[in-house]
C-alpha cells in the first residue's frame, strides 16, 4: 500500500477535505468538499440570482431562508454597506430581477435587523431601488413582514409620491395600479402625505376618492378615456395622442393588431421584448409585414435604448429561447417565429453587456455540463443553468481572440466545443445539448485537461454550481499542479450559477476570483481581473 494514495496535500479525493485545510472547507449539497463563500459574496449571489425555484439540490424555501439569514448577518455586521450594495446592483441593472433587492431592502427597514442609521439610509434610497409602482407594491408587501407603519417606512412612501415630478408620478400611477393586494389608494391612505404641490393634491384626491378635484395630468386623462373606449380604433388614437402603454388599455383590446401598431411607436424596450411572441401571434409581426419586422429589429438592437432601459441580458436570452420556440412558456399560445426577430434578440443579448476591451490572454472557458446544471436558473422555466453558462461563456469569448470552450461532467467526459459567438445562441444551445449526458461532476477536469494537453492558459473560467464531488483531486490542487508543471501563474475565475454558499475557489489564493453568474457586470470584472 502507498500511504500517500490516501493522504496527500497535492491529490485529495473531493469526498474528503484537503489535509490541513479541514477548517476552511465545508461539504456541499452533493457531498464533496469545497470552500464556503462569505456572507457578502452570498448577499451578492442572492441579489443577482435570487432563490426562486431553488436549485437541483436545495428547495426554494430552504435556499431563501439560508440567503435571508446571510442578509441578516450582513445587516448586523454593516447595515449601511448592505444598503449600498443593494443600491449599486439595482441601479447598475446587474440583476435579472428586482425582487431579491426589494426583499433585502425590506429587511434593512426592520428594527430587528438594522440600526437607525441603516434604516434612515434605506428610507433615503428607497425610491431609487423601488423605481416603479410595481416595485413599490412588492416592497410594501415585503415590509409588512418586517415592521409596522413607523416613521422611516412611512416617510419613504411619502417621498416616493411627493418627490416625483407630477407627470412621472402620474405615469407610474396609471401604469401600475395594483399588485398583490396593494394599490396606490392603500399606500396613500396609510402614509397620508401632505401633497407637495396642488397638482399632487388633485392626483391624490383622484386616487383616493375616484374623482377629479382640479386638473389631472394628461396621461390620467388619456387613461380614463381608454377605459371608456369600446373599439380598437378609438383606443389606437388615444394611445398615439396620450402616449399610453399597454397596461393602461383594457386587456380585451390588446389582441387587436391596430392597437399594438400604435403601441409599437413608443413601446418601452422591456415590454417590446416580452411581447414579441404576442405580436407574431396576432399577425402583426410576421414575414408578411416586413416594415413591422424592420421597425422591431431596429428598436430591439438599439444599444442606447437597451442601456437606458437597463435591459438585463438574461431577459433577452429568455425572450430569445421563448420566441424561437414558437410557443408561450405558460398557456397554449403559439406563433410562427420570424428569423430576423431571433437575429435581433441574438444581437441585443451581446449589446446588453457593456463593451469590454479584449485582454489578449489565453482563456479557457469551462462549462459544467453535469446533471445538476440541467436545473432551471433563477426559477426561469425555459432556461437551464447549463444553457445560461454557455451563453455567458460566449459573451466572454466574443471579446477575446484566444479562447477555448470546454464542457465537462466527470470521469473522462471533458471535451472542447466547436461553438463560437458567431453562431446564433439558439443554435449554440442546441449544439451543446448534443454533447451532454446528465451525470456526475468533477470541476477539476478542465484543469486536468489543460495539464494533459499542455495547453497554454492564462486564466481558467469555470462556470458551475460548485457542487463538485466526483473527482480524485480538488480543483484547487489541479490548479496548483497546472501552475507547477506549466510554469504559468494561471488565474482561476469561478462563475457561480446558483445562489448557494459554496465555491471551488480557494479564498486564500489571490489568483482566484469568485463572481456571480449572469451578473451583467461580469465580463468587465473578469476582464479587469485577468489583465491585472
Ligand atoms: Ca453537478
Amino acid at each position: 500500500m502507498l500511504y500517500t494514495n490516501h493522504f496527500s496535500v497535492r491529490r485529495t479525493p473531493q469526498s474528503q477535505p484537503i489535509p490541513g485545510r479541514e477548517a476552511d472547507m465545508v461539504q456541499n449539497s452533493a457531498g464533496g468538499y469545497v470552500f464556503p463563500v462569505d456572507d457578502w459574496k452570498r448577499l451578492e449571489r442572492f441579489l443577482v440570482l435570487g432563490s426562486e425555484g431553488g436549485t437541483y439540490y436545495t428547495k426554494e424555501s430552504k435556499l431563501t431562508v439560508e440567503n435571508a439569514q446571510a442578509v441578516v448577518r450582513c445587516l448586523k455586521a454593516d447595515g449601511m454597506r448592505v444598503v449600498k450594495t443593494i443600491l449599486e446592483i439595482s441601479e447598475a441593472g446587474r440583476a435579472f430581477k428586482q425582487n431579491p433587492a426589494l426583499f433585502a431592502l425590506a429587511m434593512a427597514f426592520s428594527p430587528d435587523f438594522a440600526d437607525p442609521d441603516t434604516r434612515r439610509m434605506a428610507k433615503t434610497v428607497m425610491p431609487r431601488i423601488a423605481r416603479t409602482g410595481f416595485h413599490l407594491f412588492t416592497l410594501a408587501e415585503y415590509v409588512k413582514h418586517f415592521r409596522g407603519w413607523g416613521r422611516a417606512w412611512r416617510e419613504a412612501v411619502v417621498n416616493w409620491y411627493n418627490k416625483k415630478p407630477i407627470s412621472t408620478l402620474a405615469y407610474q400611477v396609471v401604469k401600475y395600479r395594483q399588485r398583490g393586494g396593494w394599490s396606490h389608494r392603500d399606500l396613500l391612505r396609510l402614509s397620508h402625505p401632505k401633497p407637495a404641490t396642488p397638482e399632487h393634491d388633485s392626483l391624490y384626491h383622484w386616487i383616493t376618492q375616484g374623482e377629479a378635484k382640479g386638473s389631472l395630468p394628461r396621461i390620467v386623462e388619456g387613461f380614463v378615456k381608454a377605459q371608456e373606449a369600446n373599439n380598437p380604433k378609438e383606443v389606437a388614437v388615444l394611445v398615439r395622442e396620450y402616449g399610453l402603454t399597454r397596461e393602461m388599455i383594457p386587456t380585451k383590446l390588446l389582441a387587436e393588431p391596430v392597437v399594438w401598431e400604435a403601441l409599437l411607436e413608443r413601446v418601452p424596450m422591456t415590454a417590446l421584448i416580452r411581447n414579441l411572441g404576442n405580436l407574431s401571434r396576432i399577425g402583426l409581426l410576421t414575414d408578411a409585414c416586413p416594415e413591422v419586422v424592420q421597425k422591431v429589429y431596429t428598436k430591439v438592437t438599439d444599444p442606447d435604448a437597451l442601456r437606458r432601459a437597463r435591459v438585463h441580458p438574461m431577459s433577452i436570452l429568455m425572450a430569445l429561447k421563448t420566441y424561437e420556440s414558437g410557443k408561450g412558456v405558460r398557456g397554449k399560445n403559439t406563433w410562427n417565429p420570424v428569423g430576423r426577430v431571433v437575429d435581433a434578440l441574438d444581437t441585443a443579448f451581446y449589446l446588453a453587456f457593456a463593451n469590454v476591451e479584449p485582454t489578449g490572454k489565453h482563456i479557457l472557458l469551462a462549462i459544467d455540463a453535469s446533471g445538476s446544471m440541467d436545473y432551471s436558473i433563477s426559477g426561469i422555466p425555459n432556461l437551464s443553468c447549463r444553457e445560461a453558462a454557455l451563453a455567458m461563456a460566449l459573451v466572454l469569448a466574443k471579446t477575446e481572440q484566444n479562447y477555448t470552450i470546454l464542457a465537462y461532467t466527470h470521469g473522462s467526459n471533458v471535451r472542447t466545443l466547436p461553438i463560437t459567438p458567431r453562431q446564433r445562441l439558439d443554435d449554440a444551445i442546441r449544439a451543446l445539448h448534443r454533447y451532454i449526458r446528465a451525470e456526475g461532476t468533477d470541476c477539476a477536469l478542465p484543469l486536468l485537461w489543460a495539464i494533459r494537453s499542455k495547453a497554454k492558459v492564462d486564466a481558467f473560467v469555470i462556470l458551475t454550481d460548485n457542487e463538485t464531488w466526483a473527482g480524485r483531486m480538488h480543483p484547487v490542487q489541479a490548479l496548483q499542479e497546472y501552475r507547477r508543471k506549466m510554469g504559468i501563474p494561471a488565474k482561476l475565475v469561478v462563475v457561480g450559477m446558483v445562489s448557494n454558499g459554496f465555491s471551488i475557489a480557494d479564498p486564500n489564493d489571490s489568483g482566484t476570483l469568485d463572481v456571480v453568474g449572469f451578473d451583467a457586470s461580469v465580463p468587465q470584472v473578469i476582464s479587469d481581473f485577468i489583465r491585472s
